[in-house]
């Protein structure tokens, strides 16, 4: 059990595309328990590979964030292959630091994956579960959620966060 530090924007790691993985070995399983581990402690209800410095394409996800009962999805290389409906609700990132705004996301998704022994897997999602995986899934693409938002919003939070920042040296 290992709780690792989060990476928090600007840090360049969360623009990285990450990397296919595609050796199923005892190195992954280290690193999803790891990413649980972090995930409850923080607490959050998803966390991607980028979040804690690792450019590789897997992401852990639990909605209830329940960490007695620990029931976490992995899923591994992720892909959205289709999106349907759209809803806004609101969004924060355990990686960006004291920003909540409002995103729209397909309200629908199919997605497919590959679970920690390499099985593949494929499933539909709606609504919030759709939504943590369209925000899990971005990270890997090295995107955050606020590159959703309007710029001039993106131009005030980075103004906030000088000052979050400033004030925790
Ligand atoms: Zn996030």
């Amino acid at each position: 059990m290992a709780i690792r530090e989060i990476i928090t924007f600007p840090h360049p790691v969360l623009r990285q595309k990450a990397e296919t993985i595609t050796e199923f070995d005892d190195a992954l399983k280290t690193l999803v328990e790891d990413m649980a581990d972090t995930m409850y402690k923080a607490p959050g209800v998803g966390l991607a590979a980028n979040q804690i410095g690792i450019a590789k394409r897997v992401v852990v996800i639990d909605p209830e964030a329940d960490e007695e009962k620990r029931d976490y999805l992995v899923l591994i290389n992720p892909e959205i292959t289709q999106g349907e409906g759209s809803m806004v609700g609101e969004e924060g990132c355990l990686s960006v630091l004291e920003c909540y705004d409002k995103v729209k996301r397909f309200q629908k998704i199919h997605v497919t994956a590959q679970d920690i022994e390499g099985k593949p897997l494929e499933f539909d999602a709606e609504d919030r579960f759709a939504r943590i995986i369209q925000h899990e899934v971005d990270h890997l693409l090295g995107k955050l959620f606020i590159d959703h938002l309007s710029p001039l919003k993106r131009t005030l939070y980075k103004k906030k966060l000088k000052k979050i920042l400033r004030n925790k040296q």
